[in-house]
């Protein structure tokens, strides 16, 4: 599902590379749990998985992608298969919790009969039934990272990205997102989780 050989990232001239000679195989439906202190690589290498970044040498690939013959137009093909979740859940604050997960919808060109059709199931999955139409700065924090995670699978992304997706959460709602994450992943979704 993922194959990183030999993956280096230097940022600038001269500097230290961010990442050195990194190898990685993820088979599909692994959870995968990337641990390490600041500035130690993490959000790098996520960055060169979802294409952000580019690797300065090294071969990169993901779901049958080769990233050297990926060309830009085939980034949103990609971005398809590859949902992200951030620390800072990044919620649109003027949607309410349904409009922000049905927005994800629209941007691919979504029929509104298969936005209502859709959009009430993946809630219930991340355990927000009766939240549809509440605002972000009516949830708790738990609760917005659960918006978002369901704005990211909502898709059906073969790859879940998280990027440090408790760093903002008390330990219990910490807790919670991870059980929610390991649901997903039982459901056949890859997951790459760090902190
Ligand atoms: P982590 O996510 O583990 O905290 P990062 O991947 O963010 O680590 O950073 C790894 C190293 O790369 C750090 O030394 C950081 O300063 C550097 N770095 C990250 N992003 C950039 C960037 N856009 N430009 C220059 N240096 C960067």
């Amino acid at each position: 599902m993922i194959l990183l050989d030999r993956v280096t990232k230097v940022y600038g001239k001269g500097s230290k590379p961010a990442l050195d000679r990194v190898n990685l195989h993820v088979e599909p439906n692994e959870f995968v749990i990337i641990v390490g202190t600041s500035g130690a690589g993490k959000s790098t290498l996520l960055k060169l998985l979802t294409r952000e970044e580019k690797p300065t040498s090294g071969k990169i690939v993901v779901g049958g992608i080769d990233y050297d013959q990926l060309k830009d137009k085939h980034i949103p093909l990609l971005r398809r298969k590859i949902g992200v979740v951030f620390q800072d859940f990044k919620l649109l604050p003027n949607r309410t919790v349904f409009e922000n997960v049905a927005f994800a919808l629209e941007i691919a060109g979504m029929t509104n009969r298969e936005i209502k059709n859709t959009v009430p199931k993946v809630i219930d999955l991340v355990g927000l039934k009766g939240k549809e139409k509440q605002f972000p700065h009516q949830l708790s924090g738990g609760e917005r990272q659960r918006v978002a995670i369901a704005r990211a699978v909502v898709r059906q992304p073969k790859i879940l990205i998280a990027d440090e997706p408790t760093g903002n959460l008390d330990p219990k709602h910490s807790w919670d997102i991870v059980r929610l994450l390991e649901k997903i992943n039982r459901y056949g979704t890859t997951v790459i989780l760090t902190t």
